[in-house]
């Protein structure tokens, strides 16, 4: 299973793992958990470093089909979880001692960006060493981390709205000895806790969110105007510190919490957010509260392209940047105003999941957008706007290809034209149509070696790509691709030892336009198109989706009736083993209708009656009536996407 990750001899086709390796970047965002293997597969390795144990994803993916777990599979690797978690404490832990800060730190995981029961499992149980809680924004959230902690050195920030029933189930946790913060965003919430602390004789910890004025660049900033949906503005933040002297319960008031955003690309931002914060923090404690802990929220970004810039879907810093800046501009700014160091809170989720999960699905099919052979010369009968169209094919050079590009196409419209008014046929028409892409293929070719391409032609690539459909749906799998145009590195999982010859993007398998990938990661910025592997026949072609740990999974919708996916988490062993640590086959299509209000059972009845009304009719016999409902049954039972 441990395959040697430098290149060997295989270099078929001119083409070797390493070129791969650097066409898909995965050295820039794969933060060395991913490498080739001689014969093409893709590693994951169980850490960052390249003598670490690793395994093939391609031997994975046999171990699911041999488990009856068919594509598309949401792939976890709990070594990269653990990881993550290990990294973000000891770079913590590492900027601490450096800077010669008075406390420490302690990090809590935010429930709402992967609530999956084996994920928070994971986080729980090697979070421990560390003391690493969860951050909750609701009720069920509480319910989770509260179920799930045993720790009583780790925390449970409670951030949202919250109602008698959420401050209750806080305060329980506080007489069991757990640190459970209650973050007030609205002065309303102080009342209902202070009423209900009351009523149980527990006292609360207590924090404010306040509202920073910093703005950040990037795509999750939160909004920073005065109308911000969250946090309490200097009146009322002050407003709550008078209400709890008046209460004589300020010095419940412990925690001061700051969310600038999530993935933050730009480092100055964070240390701009952070100077902030501790005014803010030097504030608190000159009002007479206790204070000790400082949260400074999450957005630690993802470098989804590996691009180490400050784009949207990357970061120009790197983990160990991001706590140096947060310790020593805590450590410096609350030294000037010599106010004790707090406990330092991060809530980095984003950060903490993405690269632990990775989407991987096989293609179905390929549509090719290859011009047909042309015919040596053109049918006699032939509409005679053809010619000069036929004629540009003979022309084509590096030099005059914009002008060949206007004539391919002004003919080409013409003859549509023509077609439209009936003055050409449908022959004519094709023929125009096959040319014109004869053309713009010969283009493209040559602009391959071209040093500067005209502006106008900077699209044909993309206009001139495959499209590679793949099984999965983009509503339920990568709901972030659809709605904000995220960015994920994809690339296919095997033959990565020979050239990929063709540029494709990619489509899902509902029946909705926006279900496809056009976007597509890489360390120059985003790209239009993906190099891919032409499909072999009697072969499956896998590509898979990384950095998808975080926010994809509950966000994804129904769409088309595509259903949850299985699910596998696996560890790798230091031998370079690895098991299947857990198994969760997807929705059933009996499963998702129940979600949107049917009835199996009654569906079954109706399928019934039908069939014997057909039989009664003399329409089909009883034998075909049995298949029939047979077939419905095991549909019912099925996975929702396509099945081998
Ligand atoms: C969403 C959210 C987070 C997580 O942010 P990331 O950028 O994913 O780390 C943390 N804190 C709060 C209050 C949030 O709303």
């Amino acid at each position: 299973m441990n395959r040697l990750d430098t290149p060997a001899e295989s270099f078929a086709q001119g083409w070797s793992p390493a070129q791969s390796a650097d066409l898909y970047g995965i050295n820039a965002w794969g933060d060395g958990h991913y490498g080739v293997g001689a014969n093409g597969d893709l590693l994951v390795r169980a850490n960052g470093t390249p003598d670490s144990a690793s395994v093939s994803v391609m031997d994975i993916v046999r171990g699911m089909a041999a488990r009856g777990l068919d594509m598309p599979v949401v792939l976890r690797i709990e070594n990269l979880l653990d990881n993550s978690i290990k990294g973000l404490n000891e770079a913590f832990a590492a900027a601490i001692a450096e800077e010669g800060y008075n406390n420490h730190y302690r990090g809590v995981f935010p429930i709402k960006v992967n609530q999956q029961c084996h994920v928070i499992e994971e986080i729980a149980a090697f979070g421990r060493r560390y003391h690493h809680g969860f951050e909750v924004g609701s009720k069920a959230e509480l319910v989770v981390a509260l179920s799930q902690l045993q720790d009583h050195d780790s925390l449970i920030i409670c951030n949202g709205f919250k109602d008698a029933e959420f401050v209750e189930l806080g305060l329980y946790a506080r007489q069991i000895g757990v640190d459970c913060f209650f973050v007030l965003e609205t002065p309303n919430e102080l009342p209902i806790v202070l009423e209900r602390s009351q009523a149980l004789g527990v006292e609360p910890l207590l924090g404010v969110r306040i509202k920073s004025a910093v703005t950040v660049d990037g795509h999750w900033k939160e909004d920073h105007s005065d109308r911000s949906i969250f946090g309490l503005g200097t009146t009322a933040l002050l407003g709550v510190v008078d209400q709890l002297r008046q209460a004589g319960m300020l010095h419940c008031l412990q925690l001061m919490h700051c969310h600038l955003g999530s993935q933050i690309p730009n480092i100055r931002n964070i240390r701009s957010g952070v100077l902030e914060a501790c005014r803010f923090y030097g504030g608190l404690i000159e009002e007479g509260a206790p204070m000790g802990y400082l949260d400074l929220g999450g957005g630690l970004a993802v470098d989804y392209e590996g691009a180490r810039t400050n784009s949207t879907h990357s970061m120009n810093y790197r983990l160990q940047e991001y706590c140096v800046s947060v310790v020593a501009t805590i450590r410096e700014s609350l030294d000037q105003m010599e106010v004790p160091h707090p406990v330092i809170v991060t809530e980095s989720g984003r950060a903490t999941v993405a690269d632990s999960s990775m989407l991987l699905f096989n293609v179905l099919d390929v549509r090719d957008h290859r011009p047909g052979e042309l015919p040596a010369q053109l049918p006699a009968e032939c509409h005679e706007l053809l010619e000069p169209l036929f004629a540009v094919t003979g022309l084509v050079t590096l030099e005059n290809c914009q002008e060949c590009y206007n004539d391919a196409l002004y003919y080409r419209d013409e003859i549509r034209e023509l077609f439209r008014h009936g003055q050409a046929s449908l022959r004519d028409r094709a023929l125009a149509e096959n040319i014109a892409l004869a053309v713009l293929d010969q283009i493209q070719g040559l602009l391959k070696q071209a040093e500067r391409v005209p502006p106008e032609l900077e699209n044909l690539a993309e206009l001139l790509s495959d499209i590679y459909y793949g099984n999965f749906s983009l509503f339920q799998s990568l709901p972030d691709i659809w709605a904000i145009d995220q960015v994920f590195p994809v690339m296919p999982i095997h033959r990565l030892d020979e050239r990929p010859e063709r540029e494709a993007i990619v489509a899902d398998i509902t029946c909705d336009r926006d279900g496809k990938i056009d976007s597509f990661a890489s360390v120059d910025g985003p790209r239009k198109t993906l190099p891919l592997h032409p499909l072999k026949s009697g072969e499956e072609y896998y590509l898979g989706v990384f950095l998808v740990g975080a926010y994809q999974e509950t966000l994804g919708d129904l769409h088309n009736l595509f259903g949850d996916t299985n699910v596998v988490s696996v560890r790798i062993n230091e031998d370079g083993s690895f098991h299947f640590v857990r198994e969760f086959h997807g929705d059933s299509i009996a499963d998702v209708l129940t979600y949107v209000e049917y009835n199996p059972a009654i569906i079954q009845e109706q399928l019934r009656r039908i069939a014997e009304d057909a039989v009664n009719a003399g329409k089909i016999s009883v034998a075909t009536r049995q298949q029939m409902l047979t077939a419905f049954r095991a549909s019912l039972n099925g996975y929702t996407y396509f099945e081998q």
